[in-house]
């Protein structure tokens, strides 16, 4: 048994100053306890730990190669998404290994303590399956070990090119068949120490039928899907549904706490309200969503229906969850014309607010900060830096 004690503690409670807590030798959180083996003061602010929601481990090997100046006078998502195909048709299960072994190493350094990986790199580079078709998913596994770490591993069902429309040939390392997905979905469920999630890659890429037979099927606690991202892909799919996507999806599916809707950025209001109403959430990837032109999130008319949100790093331009609310506040800002983003609430919320509901997104983990039975797990922030 240990008892730590922390000069200053944001809780569910307030802040406070000197806070113990007590673990028992795995390092679980005991309602009390006498006479401890060992006692540790804890400098510095310690705070609710940052959950990342959203992470595709491969492209931190691709921060800068997409980042030369004009290309062409087109450069979007789009093409930025070429740069990405020819990194994802390159590397190996051991680039792959060490990429990630990096990233969520510094993920650390930022203050993530857990990690969503929405991981659809599933074959080999000339598209065929690996001799296990889990390969790359356990290098991400061994990768969150060697780093240390938590993993929710969402593996991602990747069919379509677009609404309607067959796969490319760049996209072959993603495209699976949905019993191949299942296996390996089922695969890693089974490994108990490791969180898994259900996840969509986008309603582009899989379909509307599809989507909906695995969510009404599914028994886990978390699906995943990006949504809304981009001005296109609402485009399309009006054209293809008559409908925008997450009115289209609240359609083939029941919404519910259950759904992480990533990006989200060109909802409209009566989807707002949509995702708020059905307890659903969405994950906001603000400096991503920034280095892509994307859009803004609207933050403001979100937190003025209570919506749930939560933050996730994507592709990794950015790794610090400061610099993400910071970017997610200012934006709006820059619109609004006020300073009034997240509403009336204060920064100790928002910020407890956030943990409570990036464990709802990453599923199976507690989801109340320092609750009886869970692992201590704190993000402490150097108050001499
Ligand atoms: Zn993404």
């Amino acid at each position: 048994m240990k008892k730590w004690v922390f000069e200053k503690m944001l809780t569910v409670d307030g802040w406070k100053r000197n806070y113990p807590v007590i673990t028992d030798a795995g390092g679980r959180i005991m309602d009390s306890g006498n006479n401890p083996d060992e006692v540790e003061i804890v400098k510095g602010i310690s705070i609710p730990p940052f959950y990342n929601a959203h992470s595709h481990a491969f492209q931190y090997a691709m921060i800068g190669l997409a980042e030369k100046p004009a290309r062409n006078s087109n450069d979007s998502f789009w093409t930025w998404r070429e740069t990405m195909y020819k990194v994802a048709n390159r590397v190996s299960p051991d680039d792959v290994e060490a990429i990630a072994t990096m990233l969520y190493h510094d993920l650390l350094l930022n203050g993530y303590t857990h990690v969503a990986e929405f991981h659809y790199l599933h074959n080999s580079p000339d598209g065929t399956p690996y001799e296990d078709p889990a390969e790359i998913s356990k290098r991400i596994i061994s990768a969150v070990r060697t780093a240390g770490i938590k993993l929710t591993l969402i593996p991602i069902l990747y069919q379509n090119g677009g609404f309607g429309k067959p796969a490319n040939p760049e996209q072959r390392r993603f495209i699976l068949d949905t019993d191949s997905y299942l296996e390996i979905l089922n695969s890693i469920s089974l490994d108990h120490s490791i969180h898994s999630a259900l996840g969509f890659h986008s309603l582009r890429a899989v379909s509307g039928e599809t989507i909906s037979r695995l969510s009404e099927n599914y028994i886990g606690d978390a699906i995943h899907i990006h949504i809304s991202e981009q001005l296109k892909e609402v485009a399309d799919c009006l054209s293809f549904t008559g409908m925008r996507p997450i009115t289209y999806l609240s359609e083939l599916v029941n919404l519910d706490q259950r759904w992480n809707l990533v990006h989200a950025t060109h909802a409209s209001s009566g989807e707002l309200d949509l995702i708020a109403s059905n307890d659903s959430r969405v994950v906001i990837c603000p400096s991503t969503e920034g280095n892509l032109g994307d859009g803004i999130f609207p933050i403001e008319a979100y937190s003025s229906v209570k919506g749930e949100w939560c933050i996730g790093t994507d592709s990794h331009i950015g790794l610090c969850p400061f610099e993400e609310l910071r970017i997610l506040d200012y934006s709006n800002r820059m619109t609004s014309h006020r300073r009034l983003s997240f509403q009336d609430i204060s920064m100790d919320s928002l910020i407890l607010n956030i943990h409570s509901s990036g464990a709802e997104a990453v599923g199976s983990v507690p989801k109340k900060f320092l609750e009886e039975g869970s692992f201590l797990d704190v993000l402490v922030v150097d108050d001499t830096h």
